[in-house]
């Protein structure tokens, strides 16, 4: 599977859950990388605080590009799902609840 963790509200609110389910997955067999809606430019920043958390190297960072910034990030992350074949999503929408999403929803 590949399996997706959405970053702000998610990894960067539970790392060291978070961290234990990418090594997890990881030693299953899973690809496991970070989908955010922040932009594209920020990437190398993402991977610091990823670091300074104590977090894995992503096996992938999907951000948004510059001509995604307009779309919302719920319809956003369900398109990435299905252009990346992104199985399962752990993400609070912007809701701070954090939950899974399945590619089907
Ligand atoms: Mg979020």
């Amino acid at each position: 599977m590949r399996v997706g963790i959405d970053f702000h509200g998610t990894v960067n609110a539970y790392p060291e859950y978070f961290a234990q389910v990418m090594r997890e997955l990881r030693g299953h067999g899973h690809r496991v990388g970070i989908v955010t809606g922040a932009p594209e430019w920020s990437r190398a920043k993402i991977l610091e605080r990823m670091t300074e958390l104590g977090l894995p190297r992503p096996d992938f960072l999907i951000m948004k590009s510059g001509v995604e910034q307009a779309i919302p990030n719920v319809t956003w992350k369900h398109l990435v799902m299905r252009r990346e074949g992104i199985d399962l999503m752990f993400d609070d929408l912007d809701t701070g609840v954090v939950r899974l999403i399945e590619r089907s929803e």
